[in-house]
């Protein structure tokens, strides 16, 4: 791709997503369509699904139970007029707080049905692809233990084409010229194109992007790397980094750096037990600190702590900003599973820490070639549209699952008041670029994680994505790698 093309794409202004709103030809979509099916009447069930009427609210004759185990699944074989977007609502119940089950369509993984509280309520995964005539829509335990009562089909809404219009300011207005012109970049190509990306902890000679050029002639675009290793907690038992050389040497060949940041607790929090030794620091389970006591003022210690970490890692960003590289900055990173401390004391804390953070590192370090990449995962924990420009999630579907997510992707799309970008920031899995354009669920961009999901040894790992997923992913004229980036330094002018 030369730097023409992309003066095209921004002569035209945001992309045109009606395509995707078209019925695509087959069948005779019909857009009010609408099916109610009665789970207890006519769905096949396997295991120990089973019907019962004893909690009120059902509709019918009563509802499923019986979800608890691999066996245990409920297939309802519909038939649809045409083909196109449907949503798929599993009227469900839980036991007791939140669930999730595992939805497959005609066998592809196609999300997860949610539902929190024990009324009978709507569970809808929202944009799922039904071919005309007949589909299986199959459900399967996730975490189990739900009532379903029904499912309801409709015809999906059209997209609203202005999701992929967004707004190339940054959230910091002393953002660096780099950073800028990184970010009109994403915007530009948002919804047009996705850009790939590969965390590896040692750069573009590290295993991950060996293996993906040697199988696709490809490196990605993006360089994913992590600030752990110079967390105080861990420096002082010895280790070292060269992260930030990483992304200078990736900046330099024309590539796109992101950083997350495992943030290993303080010293005097972490157990370092050999079932929770200090290097598992990060994780809930290796430390007591306690985030709620320290943003509430009753651990000023801790706080302290906090505060030198921040400032220990803004070095490393402040040695980043003097290389003049732009950073996609994705602190805080999955804090509402509560796997890591920083988002096990719920969204309150968690949210004084992102914008200590913001604020920190912004006002009282100078630290301004950041584009912010908030990755809260739940809309309970967003901070503010002034604190994020760019709105990730981080999803690993299991084994060799290429579907595009995209009923969480148009659930993104609802979350910040102002329209941001939506990338995939952490994935176990590829996706297919045809479905993720298919359905116009078109990610910014995607950040493979490193080990096992590509590589082994320095060869292929075929365990998560096979080998001609990664050849389609690479070689797609819609995935952009970094030999097909633009010069960022001087891009728009
Ligand atoms: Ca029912």
């Amino acid at each position: 791709m030369g730097d023409s093309m992309y003066a095209d794409i921004q002569k035209n202004g945001a992309a045109d997503v009606s395509a995707v709103n078209d019925t695509n030809g087959e069948g005779c979509y019909d857009p009010n369509f609408e099916l109610f099916l009665e789970a207890e009447d006519v769905a096949i069930t396997t295991g120990r699904v089973r019907v019962e009427s004893s909690h009120p609210g059902f509709s019918g004759g009563g509802y499923l139970v019986g979800i608890e185990s691999d066996e245990d699944t409920v297939t309802f074989n519909v038939t649809v007029p045409g083909s196109g977007f449907y949503d798929l609502n599993f009227i469900s119940a839980s036991y007791n707080g939140y669930k999730e089950n595992n939805v497959y369509v005609n066998g592809v993984f196609a999300g997860v049905a949610k539902v929190e509280g024990t009324n009978f309520q709507d569970s809808i995964l929202k944009r799922v692809y039904l071919n005309a005539g007949k589909n299986e829509i199959k459900m399967t335990k996730g975490w189990g233990w739900i009532r379903l009562d029904a499912l309801k089909i409709t015809a999906s809404p059209s997209i609203d084409e202005n999701i992929y219009k967004v707004s190339a300011q940054l959230v910091d207005p002393y953002a660096t010229d780099r950073a800028k012109k990184l970010m009109q970049f994403l915007v530009d190509m948002y919804g047009k194109y996705i850009i790939s990306g590969q965390y590896s902890d040692k750069g573009i000679n590290g295993p991950e992007f060996k293996v993906i050029y040697s199988i696709t002639g490809k490196y990605p675009a993006i360089l994913g790397l992590d600030f752990i290793d110079y967390t105080p907690s861990r420096v002082a038992h010895g280790t070292k980094s060269k992260a930030v050389e990483y992304a200078i040497e990736f900046d330099k060949l024309g590539g796109i750096v992101t950083f997350c940041w495992h943030w290993n607790a303080p010293e005097p929090y972490l157990y370092d037990t050999s079932e929770n030794p200090w290097c598992s620091g990060f994780y809930t389970r290796a430390t007591n600190i306690n985030l709620g006591a320290i943003m509430d003022g009753k651990d000023p210690q801790g706080y302290e702590l906090l505060l030198r970490d921040i400032d220990e890692i803004a070095k490393q960003l402040k040695r980043l900003q003097e290389a003049d590289v732009p950073v996609l900055w994705r602190p805080l990173h999955e804090a509402s599973g509560g796997w890591f401390w920083w988002g096990a004391s719920g969204p309150d804390a968690y949210i004084k820490l992102y914008r200590l953070l913001f604020d920190r590192l912004t006002k009282v370090h100078g630290i301004h070639n950041l584009i912010w990449v908030w990755n809260g995962q739940h809309p309970d924990w967003y901070p503010g549209d002034e604190y994020v420009d760019i709105i990730g999630m981080d999803i690993y579907p299991g084994e060799r699952v290429y579907s595009p997510h995209t009923s969480k992707f148009f659930e993104m799309t609802e979350w910040p008041v102002a329209k941001k970008i939506i990338a995939l920031t952490e994935n176990g899995c590829l996706f297919d670029p045809d479905l993720a354009f298919r359905d116009g669920a078109v990610w910014s961009y995607f950040g493979t994680w490193s080990g096992d999901f590509v590589s082994s040894d320095y060869t292929l790992s075929e365990k998560y994505t096979e080998r001609y997923m990664f050849e389609k992913v690479y070689n797609h004229e819609k995935v952009i790698t970094l030999d097909e980036l633009p010069d960022l330094r001087n891009y728009g002018k």
